[in-house]
């Protein structure tokens, strides 16, 4: 249920609002419009209250979001989200910012290599994985909290925000409080307890969506995150699976001008994931940007034969710094900057 305030409500009404959800035991949501707040009050029979708000000075008008996901719902929030990170960097206004970095941390030293290469090319944010959902338990794990470590100091000392995935309950105070943005993967879209946890953190979440998630269950999975209070969610399309074997995934691109319209959310394009073929990923990244990606996910690594994951589809710096120019002059064609 959607509670709008009427027009101007002023600080001391809203809270009269906002008090009387609480008391009956829901959690209020509150987006903020130009003249306008609405207050989400979602949950359980939440419906059987309306005529109660109905009948309050402080409220306009009452009204339901027939989607099963609320929080996530443009009917909920009519203005795109913008997520403010650390140095400036924001995901989801004019500015496409580019993640770029190693699939998983392997060594300091290596970080920051790669650190240098993404910013200098005009990357913004720093991604590695300390804790790897490997398709097989005799690969490279990650290197877990050192890892983390690493990826902070090496933030700090580059000035970029930085991304690391939590792949379990446990692990995700960890990623807060080294990282400025935590990844839930692909393989744990559906991991509603992980979700919660995410939901209960601060920091920015990137939710990436499943192979085999469909587009209503990714929001709903968003919702899980939102409905705990962290209304900083971006969505990752990374590649559905279909019968095609030639790539890795399928990059759903038609996913983001479907969801797009659906919420509010930023959405990222992971075309490295998505295509897992590193020749290919500079096209499939400029596609990215054309449909509407609010920001680019890139694997890259200066000797992608000895990485040790995913170096398949790992750009090398100079097919990472030829595609951020020509990303550059794109953008600035579609109304965009990069
Ligand atoms: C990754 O970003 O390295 C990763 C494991 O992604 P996904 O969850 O999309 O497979
Ligand atoms: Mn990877």
């Amino acid at each position: 249920m959607i509670i709008t305030l009427k027009k101007r409500a002023t600080k001391q009404e809203e809270k009269k609002v906002v008090e009387k959800i609480k008391k009956l035991g829901y959690i209020p949501h509150i987006s903020k419009g130009k003249d306008v707040t609405i207050i989400g009050m979602v949950g359980e029979f939440a419906e059987k209250y309306s005529e109660l708000f109905e009948s309050m000075d402080e409220v306009d008008h009452i009204s339901e979001i027939e989607k099963p996901y609320k929080l996530a719902s443009r009917d909920f929030k009519q203005e795109n989200t913008i997520i403010k990170l650390p140095y400036g960097i924001e995901i989801g206004g004019n500015k496409v910012p580019v993640i770029a970095g190693p699939c998983a941390i392997e060594s300091k030293s290596v970080l920051e290599e790669i650190a240098k290469i993404v910013k200098d090319g005009g990357g913004t944010i720093l991604r590695g994985g300390a804790y790897k959902p490997r398709s097989s338990p005799y690969t490279f794990q990650g290197l877990g909290e050192k890892g983390l470590k690493f990826l902070h100091d090496v933030g700090v000392k580059y000035k970029i925000p930085t991304i690391s995935e939590a792949m379990a309950v446990e692990q995700v105070p960890l990623v807060s409080k080294y990282c400025d943005i935590v990844q839930i993967g692909a393989r744990n879209v559906q991991n509603y307890d992980l979700l919660k946890a995410c939901g209960r953190q601060k920091k920015p979440v990137l939710l990436k969506r499943g192979m085999a998630t469909t587009i209503k269950e990714w929001l709903l999975s968003a919702e899980y995150i939102l409905s705990e209070g962290n209304n900083n969610v971006m969505l990752c399309e990374r590649g559905i699976r279909t019968f095609e074997t030639a790539t890795r995934f399928t990059l759903d691109l038609n996913a983001v001008p479907v969801v797009k319209k659906l919420t509010h959310l930023p959405v990222v394009l992971d075309p490295s994931h998505g295509i897992g073929i590193r020749e290919h990923v500079p096209t499939m990244a400029k596609a990215c940007l054309a449909v509407g990606a609010d920001a680019i996910a890139l694997e890259i690594h200066p000797r992608p034969e000895e990485a040790l994951s995913d170096g398949a589809q790992s750009l090398l710096p100079d097919q990472y710094k030829k595609l951020m120019s020509e990303l550059k002059v794109l953008a600035k064609a579609l109304g965009r900057e990069i």
